[in-house]
């Protein structure tokens, strides 16, 4: 569920005519004055943060002077909810209040329909009143119907004069809600004030991630739950996840509070949902502080999990990268052990490495992945099913342990071989090239590398490999090209190089485009 701040989804209440209170949103603590002389005396400031009861944590306060109003910003840019800074502050005018309602609208799974709730007895303390609210279902056809909405009003302390003004409100809230695809949309308070008008005074939306792609009005970076503003390296998965359908990947940043006074902090690297679950808490239990969660399942290509432990491995202080998931995948783990291994080989991985590679053809997956890294810096070791979560997460912290230097992820940089950009041939395919460097080949490594590719390569006569196949299919070949990338490795003769840089991560080796 993609989320809106309050001040975007009081926006697009406007568009759809219901009144807000003026504000401006602030990102500077000297900017608060300017806003309070511009809305004309007393203000209220608002974190504009993901969380809830911001009023209780001092996320909502009241000012009158442009020092009163400062001081308020300063605190409030100042303050951190997990580890997200408050960047922005909403500043409005402070509108007279005679009655506060919750209005709220979601989409019940069990009615099977959109359904309204409504509390016209004061906006805080909604949870305690439960059985007060009252639940009107929405016709997905027709609306609402508005006598339902009266009879609410009627049994309530709002006087009857303002009803009319609060069915209209409602009724260009439920728009809003539908014209935007809302899971839900929460207005509360929404209140009448003194001279009767009824204004939005706050609002919670979420977008359902499958209508996200239908409005780019919204301007949403990551159509998936997150329960804060997507970080750096969460779009750049995000966008890595869009451009690749072949299998999942899921990455988001945690909470990393007080990781020093554990063992360490760590990559993680999951494979299959309640596997990577018990994993993650094998390794917890270690005393390890994960600074991830990373989800790569339903047969990834060899290029998408490359391209996942590379975004892990982008996280600053890891001392060490786990990965472990459902241990029976039926998809083919050798594809995945190539990808983890092309990025180790990259980033000529200093850290230790356990991965769990529980699944069909795991004793292959097993033997390319730790031979493949034999000669890098770090331990890297694979395991099985029949090894459980806990025992490989015992193994790992004793390989973090024996390590026990101060190096970290910081000092890990990708390198690419000399010849790529250089001497050597390329071709394009999607997300990058594949380099050969022909001088080196011969006939004898030509053959297999025919035979590693799956046939996108043959030899041209001259003992160098040339595509076997139009350029179009070796295109979309970037998980073979991989495969063949590694073993050219594991047999020492390393001529071929897939680049697939990450935008955002990575500059595009020059003369490779
Ligand atoms: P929340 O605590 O995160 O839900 O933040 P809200 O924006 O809903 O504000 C919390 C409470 O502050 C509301 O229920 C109101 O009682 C009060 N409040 C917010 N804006 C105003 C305002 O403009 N005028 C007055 N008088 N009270 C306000
Ligand atoms: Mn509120």
């Amino acid at each position: 569920m993609a989320r809106l701040h309050e001040y975007q989804g009081k926006t697009l209440l406007k568009q759809h005519g219901v009144t807000i209170p003026a504000g401006t949103v602030i990102r500077k603590p000297e900017e608060a004055s300017d806003a309070l002389e511009t809305l004309g005396g007393r203000v209220v400031l608002k974190v504009q943060a993901w969380i809830t009861g911001r009023k209780a944590l001092g996320g909502v306060q009241f000012a009158e002077t442009a020092e009163e109003a400062e001081s308020a910003a300063s605190v409030m840019l100042g303050m951190q909810f997990g580890h997200f800074p408050v960047q922005e502050v909403l500043v409005e005018e402070c509108v007279p209040i005679a009655h506060e309602l919750f209005v709220s609208l979601t989409i019940d799974d069990a009615a099977r329909a959109p359904m309204l709730l409504l509390d016209c007895h004061g906006g805080s303390g909604i949870e305690d009143r439960a059985a007060d609210v009252a639940r009107l279902a929405i016709s997905v056809t027709d609306g609402i119907h508005p006598q339902a909405v009266r009879r609410v009003l009627l049994d309530s302390p709002i006087p009857e004069e303002h009803h009319p003004a609060v069915v209209d409100a409602i009724e260009k809230i439920i728009a809003t809600a539908r014209t935007v695809e809302a899971r839900s949309l929460e207005v509360n308070p929404l209140v009448i004030l003194e001279d009767g008008r009824v204004v939005a005074a706050d609002c919670r939306i979420t977008i359902d991630d499958y209508a996200v792609f239908r409005h780019p009005e919204l301007g949403i970076e990551i159509a998936r739950e997150l329960d804060h503003p997507a970080t750096m390296l969460e779009q750049i998965a995000y966008r890595v996840e869009q451009q690749d359908h072949r299998g999942t990947f899921y990455f988001a940043q945690l909470p990393i509070e007080g990781h020093e006074s554990g063992r360490g902090l760590i990559g993680f690297h999951g494979a299959g949902g309640g596997g990577s679950m018990m994993s993650m808490d094998a390794v917890s239990n270690e005393g390890f502080t994960l600074a991830n969660f990373c989800d790569t399942s339903g047969n990834p290509s060899a290029a998408k999990v490359y391209r996942a432990a590379r975004i892990i491995l982008e996280q600053k202080g890891l001392k060490g990268y786990f990965g472990s998931g459902s241990g029976v995948a039926s998809q083919e783990q050798f594809h995945s052990a190539y990808g983890l291994a092309k990025a180790f080989n990259e980033m000529k991985m200093t850290l230790p490495v356990v991965i769990r590679l529980g699944g069909n053809a795991e004793d292959r997956a097993v033997d390319i992945l730790e031979d493949a890294c034999r000669d890098l810096p770090a331990t890297v070791e694979g395991y099985r099913k029949d090894d459980t979560p806990a025992f490989c997460a015992d193994r790992f912290a004793t390989l973090v342990d024996e390590k026990a230097g101060p190096g970290t992820s910081d000092a890990l940089g990708r390198s690419v071989p000399g010849w790529v950009g250089g001497a050597a041939e390329a071709f394009p395919i999607e997300g990058g090239h594949v380099w050969i460097n022909t001088s080196e080949c011969d006939a004898d490594l030509t053959a297999k590398m025919a035979e590693w590719s799956g046939g996108l390569l043959e030899d041209d006569g001259n003992g160098v490999p040339t595509l076997a196949v139009t350029p179009e299919e070796a295109a979309k070949a970037d998980s073979e090209f991989i495969a063949c990338e590694i073993e050219c490795l594991r047999a020492g003769r390393p001529v071929l190089f897939v680049d697939l840089p990450i935008a955002g991560i990575d500059t595009v080796a020059e003369g490779s485009c």
